[in-house]
């Protein structure tokens, strides 16, 4: 049948786009040209049929051959003939293991579709809802999609079809899984891929990296390039360094464009990535070139057409977990081999390409673990599987009780899209009476640093930070740039001048809008202390203790801090705003690189610790150190005190 354009019979295609009746424009039909020469159009046929026979299937096949922007469209053609006539209410879904992706997929399908984004074809990651009534399909994150199916009952209803889709996945363990679905494979087209090693290991990849690309683009015939690098500093500085030297290379070479990529990058700039590369500088001079310099999202959840050499220095960021300080970090370390192999094909998707690998080819095959373990294995699930796990540390916060149940206060936290610490200190907040302040401060810490530093004005950045910082503590250093950009009314050239970044403010004021509509929702008091009351940071400080409380260090005599009960020798971050080392602190984050650093600290009392958490500061459950001393004399205190009062009664 024809429906929605989708149809590739030429001769009755129609004009006018039902989705939304407007005509197609001639973009559309360019688009679909190229859509239909993707490996999967080619067994588009079998894919339907399959689907309509099975509730669940897998479909395996190289990256870039059009799982994630077709398939669902084949979908909803699918979907749209049988529920014609029954008028079902359906929804097209899509998990994307990044939010970037998420976004930059749905853009794209809504252009194939013609439709525009947010309308029938849109995209929801945490804290951004890019759909509505109309959405009939949707990208989103795994994080989302756990989150509708926590209140959605939905997934139990027998028309619910699966597909399973990936470029790697080890398909009988699924089919084994889904009761023997069928497996459809869908044959790559990648070209073939000279890789090349370095003779000796590299001291700095970066600079490694730089100059391979300064190589290639001298010697090599045209083509584009991609280099991978960890993140968004490095990513930054490369760029700049490699627009540097091209250009000091005069008309000699080519022109380049040099894009690059990581996850918080305005989704314009992440666009980029698919624009052409520059034209000669002159009529039959030397070609131009792209340059894309990306993180490991361009490895499996972004494929950019027209690659022909990568770069691959061997290492990315990851996330690992450590359980010991129940904390999660992103840490630069080798790939594995699974991941090198992934690297490599990028460059062979249009036509014969090479890999350029910054590390020998004995470290290769000795030092590269074999597969990279699954995210499930590194991450911190305490956010999306409350119920799972971390059992004691939802006890110690009150979310379950004694059977392992939620409690009416873990409800409501799990209705937050945050880690329980902070639900925890967002739902407590009107007991001390600054919920106002903790939203802010949540918010804050939700979205990317908003302090700029820029390497040419790193000392005026530095003041710029100091005028906001607060000595007891950088999460209320955070509260007051949230204040003064508010005042200032989002003020472009006030956040240029203080060396604030816009783009972070701007989404933290959105987030701060969403987990207000959540409070409102459960009856949370909005409230604020009285800001000239000495009470008033005090207030916000005991509030975050109560979420934070397994998040605290204490400070040794030996002058180093150590993380209550697990005892790791931590340090404060170079960039905390503190003008004193406080006896306790609580953090944020915990940051493994050559030292163990603790970001984003805040000044707490031992007092407060005793009062607010005993349940988690009990000594019977306590490692001997000094922190534990300190703590006996807190409580004998305490004991003292509530003596006294009673007598004086
Ligand atoms: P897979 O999911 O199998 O890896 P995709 O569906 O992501 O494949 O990609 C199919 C094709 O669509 C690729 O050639 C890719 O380059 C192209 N593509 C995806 N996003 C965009 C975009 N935003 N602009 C241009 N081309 C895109």
């Amino acid at each position: 049948g024809a429906v929605h354009g989708i149809n590739n019979s030429t001769g009755g295609m129609s004009l006018v786009n039902s989705w939304n009746g407007r005509p197609y424009s001639q973009r559309y039909f360019d688009i679909l040209e190229k859509r239909k020469t993707l490996p999967v159009w080619h067994q588009k046929e079998e894919f339907l049929k399959v689907l309509k026979e099975n509730q669940t299937l897998i479909l395996v096949g190289e990256t870039g051959s059009g799982k994630t922007t077709q398939i669902p469209q084949f979908v909803l053609e699918a979907v749209e003939v049988e529920s014609a006539d029954r008028r079902k209410k359906y929804m097209v879904g899509c998990t994307q293991p990044r939010r970037v992706a998420a976004m930059s997929v749905s853009r794209r399908v809504a252009e194939e579709m013609d439709v525009t984004i947010g309308e029938e074809v849109g995209y929801s990651i945490r804290f951004e809802d890019c759909s509505s009534a109309k959405t009939v399909l949707k990208y989103l994150t795994d994080g989302m999609l756990l989150r509708e199916a926590m209140t959605d009952p939905l997934l139990e209803r027998p028309d619910l079809k699966l597909v399973v889709m990936s470029a790697t996945l080890e398909a009988e363990k699924f089919q084994g899984y889904f009761f023997g679905a069928p497996l459809m494979k869908v044959p790559g087209r990648l070209h073939p891929v000279e890789i090349f090693y370095t003779q000796e290991p590299e001291r700095d990849y970066l600079e490694a990296a730089i100059r391979t690309v300064v190589q290639i683009h001298m010697c090599e015939p045209p083509g584009d390039i991609l280099v991978f690098l960890t993140g968004e500093e490095e990513i930054e500085d490369a760029c700049r360094k490699i627009t540097k030297e091209v250009g000091n290379m005069g008309d000699q070479v080519g022109p380049v464009k040099v894009v690059p990529l990581y996850s918080t990058l305005p989704p314009a700039m992440q666009q980029k990535i698919f624009e052409p590369a520059p034209p000669p500088l002159t009529e039959g001079g030397p070609a131009g070139r792209k340059i894309v310099i990306s993180t490991n999202i361009a490895e499996t959840s972004l494929t950019i057409d027209g690659i022909v050499y990568v770069i691959d220095p061997g290492f990315a960021k990851q996330k690992v977990y450590n359980p010991r300080v129940r904390v999660e970090s992103l840490l630069v370390s080798p790939i594995s081999k699974a991941s090198a192999h992934q690297r490599s094909g990028r460059a062979g998707r249009t036509q014969p390409g090479k890999c350029f690998r910054l590390y020998t080819e004995k470290s290769f095959n000795n030092d590269l673990q074999p597969q990279t373990y699954p995210e499930i294995l590194r991450s911190n699930l305490a956010n999306t599987v409350l119920t799972l796990k971390k059992l004691e540390v939802l006890n110690y916060l009150g979310a379950l009780d004694d059977e392992g149940n939620l409690t009416k206060l873990g409800e409501i936290m799990s209705e937050f899209p945050l880690d329980p610490q902070m639900g925890k200190m967002l739902v407590v907040s009107p007991e001390f009476n600054c919920s106002n302040e903790i939203l802010s401060i949540s918010a804050m810490l939700s979205v990317p640093n908003c302090f700029v530093r820029p390497r040419e004005a790193q000392k005026a950045a530095d003041e710029a930070k100091a005028r906001f910082g607060h000595i007891d503590g950088d999460h209320l250093t955070l509260l007051n740039v949230y204040h003064a950009y508010k005042q200032n009314n989002d003020d472009q050239s006030w956040c240029y001048e203080n060396f604030v970044n816009q783009r972070a403010l701007k989404s933290a004021d959105n987030v701060r809008q969403q987990l207000a509509r959540i409070m409102a929702r459960f009856n949370l008091k909005l409230c604020s202390t009285d800001f000239n009351s000495r009470d008033y940071y005090i207030n916000i400080r005991k509030a975050m203790l109560a979420g934070y409380f397994m998040q605290v260090a204490h400070l040794e005599r030996t002058g180093h801090y150590l993380t209550v009960k697990d005892n790791q020798v931590v340090h404060l971050h170079p960039s905390n705003c503190l003008d004193h080392k406080p006896e306790w602190v609580i953090y944020n984050e915990y940051v493994l690189t050559s030292r163990n650093f603790i970001r984003t600290v805040t000044d707490v009392r031992g007092e407060w610790i005793v009062d607010i958490a005993p349940h988690y500061y009990d000594l019977d459950n306590f490692p001997q150190c000094e922190a534990k001393r300190v703590l006996e004399k807190l409580y004998k205190k305490r004991e003292k005190d509530k003596e006294e009062s009673r007598n004086r009664r």
